[in-house]
């Protein structure tokens, strides 16, 4: 991929590339919208990312280029506005230049700069960490910083959270920061706190994107964050990680109904947490599937976060041979289900799924089968 990269710089560019860098795609493994409430959460890096490559200018100019889009877009180093349209996945890489200084690191002045991804992007995989990631390592290195791993998710963090404006918690960049091949990431949240555990062999993962999204998902989300923070409060702590089923059950009164499905969701999930990272180390993948089947079924009656198109996928993809668990992977209100599987899980099982998808919704997901891959590194 190095020399793929290289060559495509070289297409668009003329010239070598001076540093290349690469950060993967993930999934929310197990841990639904616990990472704001305090808690922990299980994430997988996958075998598929976004890779960047950049070559310094002396000119000062600065173009941003991307394989999945068209002539490269010049941006002068004295106008860091945010872009609207065609050209907004710029932002990406503009805000990972505008975090850095207040992490101690000088941008970069004048350079070229190109993307490339095997990620599909706004699946719900994250591929805005990655290119948030693989553009942090690459301007780092120009600028000759090498900063703790930490760090360089938090450029990545800021960027989206600042700069693109999007109030994603640290799963996204922490997992493809930290991800190892073979292992998943444990991220107790409150720290951060970032930790591997090892995947047993066999466990294998497919996603079933529906390209579906509810039209309010932004408010929804939202509201989600704002019933927790209100639970919390009506419970007498600072952030629902600070309590537990008993004590949310014990105290149902003081909770409207909906505040504490909420919660009890939320102090279910972070059990069911720490359920899957001790079944992951007896290597027992059944009993992780059947939490991670139980996380949907909370999100879907408790959380309120699921929908249709997706409780069809879990209900079918449980009922199919050589299927562990599956769920909502995700913010939820549409996107996409991850299924892990055993290895006999394949192109028949896959068909079985789509077609009775098709015939209730008439149109079929994407299927992608995935595994674990390493986090970000430069190349
Ligand atoms: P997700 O992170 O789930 O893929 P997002 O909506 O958060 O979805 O991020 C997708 C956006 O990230 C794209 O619309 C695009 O702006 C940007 N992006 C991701 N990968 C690339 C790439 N290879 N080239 C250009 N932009 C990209
Ligand atoms: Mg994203």
């Amino acid at each position: 991929m190095k020399s793929l990269i290289a060559e495509k710089f070289h297409h668009v560019y003329g010239r070598s590339p001076e540093i290349v860098a690469y950060a993967p795609g993930r999934i929310e493994f197990i841990g639904n919208h616990t990472d704001y409430n305090g808690g922990t959460v299980l994430g997988a890096a996958l075998d598929r990312g976004v890779w960047v490559a950049i070559a310094g200018r002396a000119d000062g100019r600065r173009q941003f280029a991307s394989d999945q889009r068209g002539a490269p877009v010049e941006v002068r180093a004295e106008d860091m506005a945010k872009r609207a349209g065609a050209t907004s996945w710029v932002n990406y890489p503009l805000g990972v230049l505008a975090a850095m200084p207040g992490f101690g690191a000088k941008a970069p002045a004048g350079f070229d700069f190109l993307a490339m991804s095997n990620l599909p992007a706004g699946a719900g995989l994250s591929s805005s960490a990655a290119i948030e990631l693989a553009s942090a390592l690459a301007f780092l290195e120009m600028a000759g910083e090498r900063p703790p791993r930490e760090i360089v998710v938090k450029i990545g963090k800021h960027a989206e959270n600042n700069f693109v404006g999007v109030p994603c918690g640290i799963l996204d960049q922490g997992v493809s920061g930290f991800g190892q091949k073979n292992r998943l990431v444990w991220i107790d949240c409150r720290g951060p706190v970032f930790e591997t555990v090892p995947l047993p062999a066999d466990a294998h993962f497919w996603i079933f994107n529906t390209h579906t999204k509810h039209a309010l998902v932004d408010g929804l989300y939202a509201e989600r964050h704002r019933e927790c923070m209100a639970a919390a409060q009506a419970l007498g702590v600072g952030l629902l990680v600070e309590t537990d089923a008993a004590a949310v059950e014990r105290d149902q009164a003081r909770l409207t109904p909906e505040a504490f499905k909420r919660a009890k969701h939320i102090v279910d999930e972070i059990a069911r947490v720490a359920e899957s990272r001790s079944a992951l180390a007896r290597g027992d993948l059944a009993a992780v599937g059947r939490l991670l089947t139980a996380s949907h079924r909370s999100s879907q009656f408790l959380f309120e976060n699921s929908t249709a198109e997706l409780d069809f996928l879990v209900d079918v993809l449980t009922a199919t041979e050589h299927v562990f668990g599956a769920r909502l992977t995700g913010g939820g209100f549409g996107g996409a289900v991850m299924a892990m599987t055993n290895g006999a899980f394949g192109e028949a099982q896959v068909q079985a799924v789509v077609a009775a998808y098709r015939a209730r919704f008439g149109a079929a997901p994407d299927v992608l089968h995935t595994q674990t891959g390493d986090g970000a590194t430069l190349l």
